[in-house]
């Protein structure tokens, strides 16, 4: 039932060495001087257009640096929202690009080739003061957790890439996204990119020296890529706690033999999975 963690080198190419293959998903709430706006998540938020700027340079630092250290092959992953949210042309023309949305697949073209995920612009699960902190929907949920513990689209997402014994190797953020981060993937590398003080209130780094200092330690992993593989061990138990009574009434969510959720409070619904990727036929 517990989730299991080991230090990985990152996947063996066909040649026998290490691969340098590598998976960049960007998310948007997490990177430098982004907050949100009272009573709205970010896509209304006047930060919005600065969010895929700035999620756009931080991107770019990590490419440049793992591709500085001889990385072969890198896919970014457009994953906020409607997948659809960076400026692709500033990016190096060797990069591929997962985007959009509707396929329901977690990291579109991952397989156990890969190196390891660098997560960029991820959020904290929901705690007081972590800015736009939520987990998936701020409006549907106020938090999932996994064998009794909180957790987020960090944790949730690398559960998926570690079905195919991929490490996360990086993860910048803000600093309460950082430290959730470090109790799960003790030994990956981190960029703190602001500190934060509410769900609408920081105070950030400059948005350059974010960037710098993604780009050093991208160089660093593509040298050196060390990190933990985020495993489920099936069965596992999902509690899912909706921000409205009506959410968890209505939830189509299904345990593995195929039974409702069951409701453990008026605003949570209980269950046990195999695959951590059946949740997201539900949202
Ligand atoms: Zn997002």
């Amino acid at each position: 039932m517990a989730e299991e963690r080991r230090f990985s080198e990152g996947a063996a190419s066909p040649e026998g060495g290490r691969s340098k293959k590598f998976y960049i998903a960007v998310d948007l709430e997490g990177v430098a001087c982004v907050i949100g706006t009272n009573g709205q998540g970010l896509r209304n938020s006047p930060d919005y257009p600065f969010a895929c700027r700035q999620a756009t340079k931080e991107t770019k630092a990590a490419v440049d640096g793992l591709f500085a250290a001889g990385a072969d092959e890198i896919i970014v992953w457009d994953c906020h929202g409607t997948g659809w949210n960076l400026d692709y042309e500033m990016l190096d023309p060797r990069v591929k690009i997962a985007m959009g949305a509707g396929s329901g697949k977690r990291f579109p073209g991952l397989d156990r080739s890969f190196a390891g995920i660098l997560f960029i612009g991820y959020h904290a699960f929901d705690a007081p003061g972590a800015v736009l902190s939520h987990v998936y929907s701020s409006a549907g949920f106020s938090g999932m957790f996994l064998n009794g513990k909180p957790a987020g689209e960090l944790q949730i997402d690398a559960a998926v890439a570690g079905k195919n014994d991929v490490p996360v190797l990086f993860v910048s953020s803000d600093d309460i996204c950082v430290s959730q981060a470090k109790a799960s993937f003790p030994d990956a590398r981190f960029v703190v990119t602001k500190t934060s003080l509410a769900w609408n209130s920081c105070v950030s780094r400059h948005p350059d020296a974010v960037c710098e200092e993604i780009r050093r330690k991208s160089e660093e992993i593509g040298k050196d890529p060390r990190g933990n593989v985020y495993r489920l061990e099936a069965p596992f138990r999902l509690d899912v706690r909706f921000k409205r009574m009506e959410g968890a009434q209505h939830s189509p969510l299904t345990d593995r033999s195929g039974r409702p959720f069951e409701r453990t409070d008026p605003y949570v619904l209980s269950g046990e999975l195999d695959d951590i990727e059946t949740l997201f036929r539900y949202i």
